[in-house]
């Protein structure tokens, strides 16, 4: 290799991090879509210039700069943001300057390789001489998304709050959709609603995301999901009830999995995906327990210095969930008053969940804990079937597949493994046929049965 095309560790240290986002333009990658447009909402309502970049349309550079063995949400984001810099100097040409932009992309803590993406793809941005002054925008979940150096002191609590409201706001657009979208009047008017929705509330946050007006948020959100509701063709009957957990990206990310609710939604479902916000309190939840295991070891150390440290963070953190949750369930309880949506599962409740049976413990982390007990409720709640949607090869969901599968044999659900990485898979439609008619069938016998 060159010698000036070879990456340094000074390279992850100075350039991977976080970085003061005032004067710049921060490049937000798509997840869930609706959730990543009403995130860039709020940032612009705090004067930061946010831009949601195209999805999937870079995916063969993707996968030129990766060698197959990432995580397709690594090929996909890094197809991301390099078409982006492409399309950005064609559209710029000598004015392109790299320095005016933070690429964000959050991280993870391990086992699995989340943590890595940003790291790796700081390696291949410094494989172009150009863009190594291009920083990487880094929020980690070993501090629960901390944002110190990244806005003005004083403005980060109300940016966390706010952001956390966005990301709740988008859930319920999203479950409203999948909602209505089975049960259309006539076919493409819930896609279309929702677009428009979805540039409602991204004003809405725009307007009021900084002042934390949130009865104004809400305002606006009840007046989407009433002209919603009347989407809704009362003649149509229930369908059977799916759900779906796996890789948060996945399952969120509708080109990376190929639109599988929609397909889903073809065959005679009626979809609930887990939500985004349930990450977002689990990384709180998750650094209140550690905390707590920290506390209970320096108590018996009787290291009192940390014991005072461990305690502070602790009701930090109780104190954060306590926060998350009341805003949770005060946009929850706003929509339920309208239209029946489910509700969204507690992370302390999902822990329980897991301990009744001794099925796996929180102490492993990642999204297994969240998706085993999250399949648990949806079966507690009388779902027909449950999806598990993940990247080809991704650890948490696969140890999610083989701890769940003899316990979904045991209660008689239908259940479904749909893993992704960019080929389309011959086979795939008839496994999704095959397993709604066997949801139809539990459906049946469940309606029989009541
Ligand atoms: S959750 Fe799966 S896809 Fe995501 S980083 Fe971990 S192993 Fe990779």
């Amino acid at each position: 290799m060159e010698k000036g095309k070879i990456a340094t560790f000074q390279s992850l240290r100075d350039n991977v991090g976080q970085f003061d986002l005032r004067n710049k333009k921060c490049l937000l990658p798509q997840m869930n879509r609706i959730g990543v447009h009403l995130l860039a909402g709020t940032f612009e309502s705090f004067g930061i210039d946010a831009i949601v970049m195209d999805t999937y349309r870079g995916l063969d550079l993707g996968k030129e700069f990766t060698s197959g063995k990432e995580c397709f949400p690594c090929q996909v984001t890094t197809g991301d943001i390099l078409h982006f810099v492409q399309k950005e100097k064609g559209r710029l040409g000598d004015q392109f300057d790299p320095r005016k932009y933070v690429y964000f992309m959050p991280e993870a803590e391990g086992p699995c390789r989340f943590g890595m993406y940003n790291k790796y793809q700081r390696i291949v941005l410094d494989t172009f001489p150009e863009l190594r002054h291009m920083k990487i925008g880094s929020l980690t979940s070993q501090n629960s998304y901390s944002l110190e150096g990244m806005l003005e002191k004083e403005k980060t609590g109300a940016f966390r709050k706010a952001a956390y409201f966005s990301v709740v706001v988008a859930d319920v657009l999203d479950r409203l959709l999948w909602r209505i979208r089975p049960y259309e009047k006539a076919a493409g008017m819930a896609d279309e609603f929702i677009e428009k929705a979805m540039h409602a509330m991204i004003q809405a946050f725009k307007a009021y995301g900084a002042d934390l007006k949130f009865d104004k948020i809400l305002d606006e959100l009840e007046a989407v999901i009433e002209e919603g509701k009347s989407i809704i063709d009362p003649s149509i009957p229930r369908k059977p009830r799916i759900g779906v957990v796996g890789e948060i990206y996945l399952r969120t990310h509708v080109e990376s999995s190929q639109d599988i609710i929609r397909i889903l939604e073809r065959y005679g479902a009626e979809v609930v995906n887990a939500s985004i916000a349930e990450w977002v309190n689990y990384t709180t939840y998750d650094r209140m327990r550690e905390a707590n295991i920290g506390l209970r070891f320096s108590l018996r150390q009787l290291r009192f210095n940390e014991v005072k440290s461990y305690l502070k963070k602790m009701l930090g953190y109780r104190l954060e969930l306590f926060y998350q949750e009341m805003r949770q369930n005060q946009i929850y309880n706003k929509a339920a008053d309208l239209i029946d949506l489910p509700s969204d599962h507690r992370v302390g409740h999902l822990e329980d969940v897991l301990a009744e049976d001794n099925l796996f413990s929180f102490d492993v982390g990642t999204e297994a804990c969240l998706s085993i007990a999250g399949i648990i409720e949806y079966i507690r709640e009388g779902y027909n079937g449950v999806v598990n949607v993940y990247p080809f090869t991704c650890m948490p969901s696969t140890i999610t597949s083989a701890v769940i599968k003899p316990i979904m044999n045991r209660f008689k659900v239908p259940f479904l493994d749909a893993p992704y990485d960019g080929t389309y898979q011959p086979g795939r439609t008839a496994a999704i046929r095959t397993f709604m008619y066997q949801a139809q069938q539990h459906f049946k016998r469940n309606v029989q049965k009541s």
